[in-house]
């Protein structure tokens, strides 16, 4: 709604609660613009495509704010209290929350619990690394990936509240082609760095669909889990890469402890090899809410541009959209 439009609404509103009382009826003023849903959502990057496709007929619940880590991620006794107030619960699925599972795999005989992650086509789906039948579950990383994701989150909203299904419809169409416009910006930027400089080192596996989209070698410390121990031989590995590929960057991730990063740089060296860190990425959560970042075009604006200036490519250092943080 138009904010014209909601103050045309509020003050008709208002006007018939002051006509109400002049004759002395006792009713309540009409609830202007309330929301029609509440929606608990695990990972920021669901609420904020349930915010995107619902606009204000959707209250959104994130449990996960920045910088949390869905992977090790356990709920506490106010989300299980938000989670069965709201009229849904849209969770990711592939084994992102890995300890929300069993939990929300029960809340779902009993409430409506959508995993909308689920929605990508499996032949899309990258295998896991340790676990057989499982897939990665990273796949915001890619955004024409994360189109299924918001169709997903557009149809369980138009299942619980099908009058509102005509605007979710259009929030999820308009929110679509921001995705598409994301996209192509992310494809054209990084298109711009060298091809031996393509080596993407992070502190996790977040980024191997990034990676499969983009033509970039993606070699994460630990693996696709945050749970996962990444071991000395691991480090040594990579050390290897960078020296011999001659990769000058790596990056640190806003939900993972830096702490293995900085093994690789003193790695490198000892062995004569200068490597620095080409900036934060967010890899399993978006930044601060209300920012930019906070979003999920800003947080993948911020991450290909970063990772385009940082391996020697051409982009704007406000991004995308000329609305990235200076610096970040
Ligand atoms: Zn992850």
């Amino acid at each position: 709604m138009t904010s014209t439009r909601r103050n045309l609404l509020k003050s008709l509103s208002a006007s018939a609660f002051v006509a109400a009382a002049t004759l002395g009826i006792s009713q309540p003023m009409p609830a202007v613009a309330a929301p029609a849903v509440t929606i608990v959502a695990t990972t920021s990057m669901i609420a904020d495509a349930a915010r995107q496709v619902g606009g204000e007929r959707v209250a959104v619940t994130a449990l996960m704010g920045p910088g949390v880590d869905p992977h090790a991620y356990r709920q506490t006794r106010s989300d299980i209290a938000a989670m069965l107030r709201a009229d849904a619960v849209l969770w990711h699925g592939l084994y992102l929350e890995a300890q929300l599972e069993e939990f929300l795999l029960d809340l779902g005989k009993r409430r409506r619990v959508f995993a909308v992650g689920e929605a990508v086509p499996r032949n899309r789906l990258i295998a896991h690394d340790t676990y057989a039948n499982r897939f990665d579950p990273h796949i915001w990383m890619d955004p024409s990936l994360w189109q299924p994701v918001v169709l997903a989150v557009r149809d369980a909203l138009s299942e619980i509240d099908p009058d509102g299904a005509k605007s979710y419809a259009a929030g999820a169409e308009r929110h679509l082609t921001e995705i598409e416009a994301l996209n192509a910006y992310a494809a054209n930027r990084l298109a711009t760095v060298p091809p031996d400089q393509r080596v993407l080192v992070t502190a996790h596996d977040a980024f191997n669909y990034f990676g499969h989209a983009f033509d970039f070698d993606v070699l994460g410390i630990q693996g696709i889990s945050t749970e996962s121990e990444a071991g000395l031989r691991r480090i040594e590995e990579l050390v290897d890469a960078l020296v011999t590929r001659g990769v000058t960057a790596v990056f640190v991730e806003s939900s993972v402890s830096e702490r293995n990063v900085r093994a690789l740089i003193e790695g490198a060296a000892a062995r004569g090899h200068a490597v620095t860190i080409g900036g934060e990425l967010f890899s399993d959560a978006m930044g601060r809410s209300g920012t930019y970042e906070g979003t999920y075009i800003g947080m993948i604006d911020h991450n290909v541009t970063s990772i385009t200036r940082a391996l020697g490519g051409d982009a704007p250092a406000q991004g995308m959209l000329g609305r990235l943080a200076a610096g970040s």
